[in-house]
């Protein structure tokens, strides 16, 4: 059946052959493949992919999550598309328009959807299957096995089938290939210091990790008016951009011979009001609360990791600091994303500056490579026109 989406009247009763980057186990290459595309069924949105970010989380699954059961997959989460088609119930999408899938839903009738103190959905995968980073249940088969829905979003392939509560409505006018940074990494680490870690004016914050994740960090510490913006990286040639999105000072924690927590309480007087960990290192978690001023210090953990415990000294937080960590920046997804879509094309958030490469789906290979060996910011691959 070499039927192309293009030809097909009612689309939404075929099924869609297309490319897709099939990832069919930990730790090896992904490969091209044409994968099997089911029509949206109760309550889905089946969407053409136009654009998408390599976040490390993507790199996590692939390379340090290793879970076996989480295979085959296609990965991929920080994308923006177009709505091909729509499954029986849905009234608020239609064919053309434009959307950024959600890696976290938002169904808004769960207990924690209605609490307006958190953003976690647990209609979401993350709920159950936070190991295998996906729900069993998918809408994708190549060479007649089933193929999971990393995050449930999927976003490295042509077209992907999403349920409606984990897709938001974007304005038409937003530019797709930058947006789609907004499906993830920014959202994040912008969210992460506006929101979860509630950065306030005239503050002294640390970011530690320097992709997009951690400079959009630097970005919601600067909106929010802190006053000196510590960034802090292994690999000093992040230290450029963190300039760009405000930061003010850039530390190396391999330029000292003492722990970088000591060196930032000598810097600050005693430590930073907010810290925010962009890395997923338990390490760094630690050195992050550390690095916090006793009495009122607050750390985040933004960087994602689930292979092994964190440890502390009880005195840290005995001394009154906070420890807290989000997901998605704390943003509720659906209500935020087109809200912050708006902030981009108002100019209030940054898109382009993270934008450091451009490629093709047939060389996200590359990409991940870029990322892995930290000489990208964020690779931009372009899925469909
Ligand atoms: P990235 O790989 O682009 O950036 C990580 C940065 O950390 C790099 O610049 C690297 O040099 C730096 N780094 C590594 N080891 C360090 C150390 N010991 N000290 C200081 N810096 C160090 O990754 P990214 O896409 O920006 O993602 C960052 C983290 O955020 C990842 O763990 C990712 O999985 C996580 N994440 C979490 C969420 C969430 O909702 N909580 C969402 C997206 C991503
Ligand atoms: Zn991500």
């Amino acid at each position: 059946l070499q039927l192309r989406l293009e030809s097909v009247d009612h689309a939404s009763t075929q099924v869609i052959k297309c490319r897709a980057a099939v990832a069919w186990e930990p730790t090896a290459a992904l490969m091209m493949e044409e994968i099997e595309v089911a029509p949206p069924q109760e309550g889905e949105i089946r969407i053409k992919v136009v654009a998408t970010g390599v976040c490390h989380t993507d790199l996590y699954h692939l390379f340090e999550g290793k879970d076996k059961r989480g295979f085959p997959t296609v990965l991929g989460h920080e994308g923006a598309g177009v709505v091909e088609s729509v499954g029986p119930g849905v009234t608020d999408f239609k064919p053309g328009d434009k959307v950024i899938p959600l890696f976290l839903s938002q169904c808004g009738e769960c207990k924690f959807c209605k609490c307006p103190k958190t953003n976690l959905c647990d209609r979401n995968w993350s709920s159950k299957y936070h190991d295998i980073m996906s729900d069993p249940t998918t809408r994708f088969t190549c060479r007649d096995r089933p193929i999971l829905q990393f995050m449930g979003t999927s976003t490295f392939s042509e077209y992907t089938v999403i349920n409606q509560i984990a897709v938001a409505k974007i304005d038409d006018d937003a530019p797709l290939e930058r947006v789609c940074l907004l499906g993830c990494g920014i959202s994040t680490g912008y969210g992460a210091a506006v929101n979860t870690a509630g950065v306030t004016p005239g503050s002294v914050c640390a970011v530690f990790g320097l992709g997009a994740v951690g400079l959009a960090a630097v970005m919601g510490c600067k909106n929010a008016g802190a006053s000196r913006i510590f960034a802090v990286d292994i690999n000093e040639q992040k230290f450029e951009k963190a300039k760009v999105f405000g930061a003010t000072d850039f530390l190396n924690p391999k330029a000292y011979n003492k722990p970088i927590s000591e060196v930032l309480a000598e810097m600050t007087n005693g430590g930073v009001d907010f810290s925010l960990e962009c890395v997923g290192n338990t390490e760094v978690m630690r050195t992050a609360l550390e690095s916090c001023v006793k009495g009122w210090g607050v750390s985040v953990l933004v960087g994602w990791t689930d292979v092994k415990d964190f440890s502390a000294r009880p005195i840290q937080l005995i001394s009154g600091k906070t420890w807290k960590g989000s997901l998605f920046g704390g943003f509720k997804s659906k209500d935020s994303v087109p809200n912050l879509v708006c902030d981009y094309m108002t100019g209030k958030i940054k898109l382009d500056e993270f934008i450091t490469h451009k490629m093709s789906l047939e060389q996200v290979n590359d990409a991940i490579n870029l990322m892995k060996t930290g000489q990208c910011i964020r690779c931009i691959l372009n899925i469909s026109k």
